[in-house]
């Protein structure tokens, strides 16, 4: 928490205070079954359960090499990972996976099966990364990317990845 009188700008349920739908205040209530203490709404009674965002991913693969990107954007900017992004509401994890990799690298892809799912105690996000075949299109650059690379599994950049779940899933994927 911050000291000098500024409000903290993260996200947590510790620092939420105004209900989404009425903009009343929250107050923290011992619910059921468990009476852990939730965010309530002190107007409309809306239960402000705040749970991690999904983010989704692929690890495009062919002859042997894999498709790893350099982010331009913050966090990590500058390092390696694979192309992924949050999934939309109403759209689907392998939905946002395919959307993801098309708008980062110009590719379509399929996807061929799961490599795994990433969650982290001090992150509150969960990520779900699949192995994926290039159907289409071309290697591309936007703003959130500086530099594509097909590499071997020797050349991964491992002292130079964005995210653990990106080491995590790079390993998980080697090791099939
Ligand atoms: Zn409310």
């Amino acid at each position: 928490m911050s000291t000098d009188g500024h409000l903290p700008l993260y996200l947590a349920p510790s620092t939420i205070r105004f209900c989404p739908l009425c903009g009343s205040d929250l107050v923290r209530v011992p619910l059921p079954p468990d009476q852990k203490e939730e965010a309530v709404c002190s107007t409309c009674g809306f239960v402000f359960y705040l749970n991690p965002k999904v983010v989704a991913g692929t690890i495009p693969a062919e002859d042997g090499r894999i498709l790893l990107v350099r982010r331009n954007i913050n966090p990590s900017k500058g390092k390696w990972t694979f192309p992924g992004g949050f999934v939309d509401w109403g759209e689907t994890v392998a939905g946002a996976a395919l959307r993801e990799t098309l708008e980062e690298t110009g590719l379509r892809v399929d996807l061929d099966g799961l490599v795994g799912v990433y969650s982290y105690p001090d992150a509150p996000v969960v990520i779900v990364v699949y192995r994926a075949r290039v159907a289409g299109g071309a290697l591309q650059l936007n703003h959130e990317i500086q530099e594509f690379a097909w590499l071997s599994p020797g050349e991964i950049p491992w002292d130079d990845l964005a995210f653990p779940s990106t080491r995590h899933a790079l390993r998980d994927f080697l090791s099939r």
